[in-house]
């Protein structure tokens, strides 16, 4: 009996779809999952794939949305919360991660390491949020991961805020070395990232760029997107996104900043400052 309802169903599903396909064998190739610049190959040196005037940018997507004004009224109370915005803060890599740390400093013990310098700026950036009362969330505070990209955007695009969300995703640079002798980059500077087709993304990458490079003093590389090989995290989540690139940890002269108390508290205030402006001025 058993055995004839299921010949009935599999007739019925023959009838309507065809006979079962044959399973597909590499129909599609692999989906791609870059999760920075330094995984873009090949860059060669210092070529920038956009660059735009930054405050060009910004007067565009001013015009485009213009500022929100709030109610004056006296007569209204004031039951906004207090940011406009909710934060996602990325650290990009986990402890697990492989590569994304610099070659052995000439004591042949010291090295720096990503996700480490990623976890410090978000932490930083985090603790500075509260005090200014702006919403946000540390996306992956466990250090113990791997690149965990799925879990990321997965956190990010789920977080339940009641106002508007942005994701802001924060790295270190690796360059190209000029030979196989050498373990050192010549590449310097930060860029931010945005998704290509982003109005409101690449509004924020021009607002972080500008306060970055004004507060850490790094060359401006500009900010970039591209349409294909796009970073996953930038790809995926259902908000405007960006992802920073402060420095490259495989140049000898800037990874010593990046080590520095200084140099990370100048990186995270930069992060800051953007997130203000934003919070401000609105996208
Ligand atoms: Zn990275």
């Amino acid at each position: 009996m058993l055995q004839q309802i299921i010949q009935a169903i599999r007739a019925l599903f023959q009838s309507i779809f065809g006979s079962a396909p044959s399973p597909r064998i590499n129909a599609e190739p692999p989906l791609e999952k870059p999760q920075d610049a330094s995984e873009l190959d090949p860059i060669p040196n210092d070529t920038l794939l956009v660059i735009e005037r930054l405050e060009e940018v910004i007067d565009q997507a001013a015009a485009l949305k213009p500022v929100e004004t709030l109610d004056s009224s006296p007569e209204v109370p004031v039951t906004k919360p207090s940011g406009r915005y909710a934060w996602c803060l990325d650290n990009g890599h986990g402890k697990l991660t492989a590569g994304k740390r610099s070659p052995l400093f000439d004591d042949g013990v010291t090295r720096f390491f990503e996700y480490a310098f990623n976890r410090d700026i978000v932490q930083r950036i985090a603790r500075s949020l509260t005090q200014h009362g702006i919403e946000h969330l540390v996306v992956v505070p466990e250090e113990e991961i791997g690149d965990f990209l799925e879990g990321r955007v997965a956190r990010a695009n789920d977080w339940a805020s009641q106002l508007p969300k942005c994701f802001v995703s924060v790295h270190a640079n690796a360059g190209p070395v000029p030979d196989d002798t050498r373990d050192w980059s010549m590449a310097s500077g930060a860029e931010t990232w945005y998704y290509h087709t982003s109005v409101s993304g690449r509004k924020l990458a021009a607002v972080f760029q500008k306060h970055i490079c004004e507060k850490t003093g790094f060359r401006n590389r500009g900010i970039k997107s591209q349409a294909t090989k796009q970073f996953f995290v930038l790809q995926k989540t259902l908000m405007p996104a960006i992802l920073t690139e402060n420095g490259f940890y495989n140049n000898k002269t800037e990874v010593l900043f990046l080590m520095s108390e200084e140099g990370r508290q100048k990186i995270a205030d930069a992060h800051v400052a953007a997130i203000l402006e934003i919070e401000q001025n609105g996208l």
